[in-house]
């Protein structure tokens, strides 16, 4: 039968895609449409709707990966079928999983890196979880043996990302997120130790705070931790929630201590789909050695045939991400790694530089010693006519996101903004960003903001 005979009348196969019966009309947004329609008439459809998301290259308030080279794209579309639950089938897959683990527990310094257990997650959120849950059924074993209460577990941090709030509520362990004192924009020792108590399953440090992009000092809570130790005996270990500097201090900060060189610290998380390069939907969270990793919390399933020990919220995942972080493992090398994120720590300087020279802005961070990224805020003491709010909204106007969002807890009548530094935001790119950041602050001086300054909304 001639194709043109089985298409739907009225949508002959020759027809403009945009002349045919499902272009021409509304299609249903809330019901199942009745019938079938073209499958080029309705992906146009699909795709151009997409044309109003926000053009994710321009969107620097995001941490994740926005840019992948063609081959990833090619490995991610051959692995589309890929479950990688199903370990007994896609043998290959489960073994890529595992060299990833065991290559990043190598980056983080694990002592025994070949023999340590990691796994592959959705993301940091997942990684974050499965880190803190190890945590509470570690802590509940050592009260157990002590013959003590085990239910009000605890755990202590800075200002985390919103997992370790999800983390607290879900899986009922109070969250003490100690306020910022002073210029503070992270956990300090001094002001966490008197957060601390037996009931602690573990302090939380963050390499890379969502708010800013700064490093938590991991060494030095380390030290303040093995005080408490020496002193109340208590001892409380270190999870680093490193989702955005797990994959920059191995490379362009070789010598910051904030990994398992720190014996304290028992597991790190990360995002493979951040800094680690890969495309969206990998996390990873690595275990100092297989002793911190509590057996109750590992599922032997008989499945298909084969036993697998898995760990994991999820069942059924992609397998695509995985293996595209494993293509980035090998293209890049630990050259390729460092060549990237160094750059984007140049940029992120360099705009720093230059912001602070556009008059109105003071840098909050500017971009060393960190993550490649810049913070600021408008000067204080001087209304300015406008908000960064207002500026987020003018800086829209050219396709650029970013996020204004007030500082958390005790410090947040701050209100900043944050540009990201990725892979695929060049040089060339952030000087375009810049001249229209100008462009946008000369339009708001001269032409104010009625009411800029009365109730700025949060939309972080
Ligand atoms: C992004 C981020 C998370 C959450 O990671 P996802 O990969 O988006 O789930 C957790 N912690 C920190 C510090 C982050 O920056």
């Amino acid at each position: 039968m001639p194709l043109h005979k089985i298409t739907r009348a009225g949508e002959p196969g020759a027809a403009d895609v945009y002349a045919t019966e499902s272009a021409d009309q509304r299609v249903p947004k809330y019901r199942l449409p009745e019938h079938t329609s073209s499958a080029q008439a309705i992906y146009n459809l699909v795709h151009d709707e997409m044309l109003l998301d926000g053009n994710s290259r321009q969107n620097l308030a995001t941490f994740c990966t926005t840019w992948v080279e063609p081959e990833a794209h090619r490995l991610m579309d051959e692995s589309i079928d890929k479950n990688m639950i199903d370990k007994d089938e896609y043998p290959q897959t489960a073994e890529i999983e595992n060299r990833c683990v065991h290559m990043i527990a190598d980056l983080w310094h694990a002592p025994g890196a070949r023999k340590t257990v990691g796994c592959s997650t959705t993301g940091s959120s997942e990684a974050c979880m499965l880190g803190g849950l190890a945590l509470k059924w570690q802590w509940r074993k050592r009260r157990i043996a002590a013959g003590k209460s085990y239910d009000k577990p605890n755990f202590v941090c800075g200002p985390v990302q919103v997992c370790w709030a999800k983390f607290a509520r879900y899986f009922d362990v109070e969250i003490r997120e100690v306020p910022l004192r002073g210029d503070a924009l992270g956990l300090r020792p001094e002001d966490m130790r008197h957060y601390c108590d037996e009931n602690t399953i573990g302090v939380v440090a963050t390499l890379g705070v969502t708010f800013t992009g700064i490093y938590e000092p991991v060494a030095a809570l380390a030290l303040a931790l093995d005080e408490i130790q020496s002193d109340s005996g208590i001892n409380i270990p270190i999870h680093v929630d490193a989702a955005s500097g797990g994959f920059i201090a191995p490379f362009i900060q070789q010598d910051l201590e904030w990994d398992f060189r720190i014996e304290r610290v028992k597991s790190i998380s990360a995002s493979g789909h951040k800094y680690g390069l890969a495309p969206l939907g990998v996390g990873w969270v690595i275990w100092r050695d297989s002793a911190e990793l509590p057996e109750e919390l590992i599922f032997n399933v008989d499945y298909l045939g084969g036993n697998m020990p898995t760990f994991a919220l999820n069942f059924s995942r992609p397998g695509g991400q995985i293996i595209a972080q494993y293509y980035d493992f090998l293209r890049l090398g630990r050259d390729g790694y460092t060549r990237i994120q160094q750059a984007c720590a140049d940029t992120a300087q360099w705009l720093g530089a230059e912001i602070a020279k556009l008059g109105p802005l003071e840098l909050v961070y500017d971009g060393k010693g960190a993550l490649p990224a810049v913070c600021y805020k408008l000067k204080d003491g001087k209304d300015h006519g406008f908000t960064l709010y207002d500026l987020s909204e003018r800086m829209r106007m050219r396709g650029w996101l970013i996020a204004s969002y007030p500082l958390p807890a005790k410090r947040s009548t701050t209100i900043i903004q944050r540009i990201l530094i990725r892979h695929g935001v060049s040089r060339d790119l952030a000087q375009l960003l810049l001249n229209d950041l100008g462009r946008a602050l000369e339009h708001l001086k001269v032409n104010p903001v009625a009411h800029s300054s009365a109730s700025p909304t949060f939309h972080h």
